[in-house]
């Protein structure tokens, strides 16, 4: 591993549906449609949007940075946000734009990758199964499949009758690495209950496949004054469901060879602290989650550990059962 970073894979589990909106844009029939890849349409949520809510809970977290959370534009005063101290763990491990007394502006000890849907939620009849393709495998550095070309769903054995991913009907066939797949996602901390039912689509499917699935919700706009529905505020916002699993990567930068206005970085000694610094804002991502709509009960992500025990996601579990009987809103 290089002296000067070192990566961190984290997988997460959508607790609830969430939202990352793309800031009003309308797709479509949804009025707020979620961030998507440009290219493939597959839905993510972006890397600045991680950075910013990870630094958020990390100043929440360590209490005497309230200055530092933000994006730090002036206050009302005039004066700069961000503290952009060398001691600061928020400002040296998210950076800052240009500080006070002219300190130029700092990129940050820590990156974070896009989040991408590792293994997606699908009502079938069968109860849920987890879909992924060569490609979101790929990604998170799983390994990856060559023979998976057909319009099929791709499981552990193959089978004479087709099986419906929502509403689309698919013929299933043998996935060749299936157990080198399932060890991959053990070892990132998959519970056993979603490594034990995913499937592989060909990756045009896949885009198909989220996109015809997400959580799609209607609400209304109330008007703060009255406590009453707005007059025509009725809208629809889209969501990645709950179960979700998603998979980013945090490089953490060796803080030795950086210094902040001439100063040595004193908030963390080695690329680990960094990483350490990062993984604060975990406790808050699952209880306060990421996103918009928290208020209407969204956004929760339960980041997983390596390799944990399957027996403390029980709570999604049952959600998951839930879904496969109907129950799910
Ligand atoms: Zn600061």
């Amino acid at each position: 591993m290089s002296d000067s970073f070192k990566c961190f894979k984290h997988v997460g589990l959508a607790l609830d549906p969430i939202h990352v909106g793309t800031g009003g844009a309308r797709l479509g029939r949804v009025d707020l449609s979620i961030v998507r890849d440009p290219v493939t349409k597959v839905p993510k949520i972006p890397g600045s949007s991680l950075a910013g809510v990870h630094r958020a809970y990390v100043a929440m977290d360590k209490n005497k940075y309230p200055g530092c959370a933000g994006q730090g534009q002036p206050d009302a005063s005039g004066a700069v946000g961000h503290c952009c101290n060398p001691n600061c763990p928020v400002c040296t491990v998210f950076g800052f734009a240009k500080g006070k007394d002219s300190t130029t502006g700092f990129a940050g000890l820590a990156a974070f990758s896009d989040a991408h849907i590792q293994l997606f939620p699908v009502t079938t009849r069968e109860g849920p199964l987890w879909v992924t393709s060569p490609e979101q495998l790929r990604i998170a550095g799983l390994p990856i499949p060559e023979d998976v070309d057909k319009d099929a769903i791709y499981r552990e054995n193959n089978s004479s009758q087709p099986l419906n991913l929502g509403w689309l009907l698919l013929p299933v066939e043998t996935l060749s690495n299936y157990a080198d797949i399932k060890k991959g996602l053990e070892k990132l901390g998959v519970p056993k209950y979603i490594f034990d039912r995913f499937g592989v689509v060909p990756d045009k499917l896949f885009s198909h496949v989220v996109n015809s699935n997400l959580e799609v919700r209607t609400s209304v706009s109330i008007n703060p004054e009255t406590g009453a529905a707005e007059d025509g505020a009725l809208f629809t916002y889209e969501a990645l469901p709950r179960a979700t699993l998603l998979f980013w990567e945090v490089t953490c930068k060796n803080p030795k060879h950086f210094k902040i206005g001439n100063q040595d970085i004193k908030a963390a000694n080695d690329k680990d602290e960094v990483h350490s610094i990062v993984k604060a804002a975990h406790p808050y991502l699952e209880h306060l989650g990421i996103g918009g709509m928290g208020t209407r009960g969204m956004g929760r992500l339960r980041v997983l550990e390596p390799n944990a025990s399957s027996n403390h996601s029980s709570e999604i579990e049952q959600d998951a059962k839930g879904k496969s009987q109907g129950a799910w809103p």
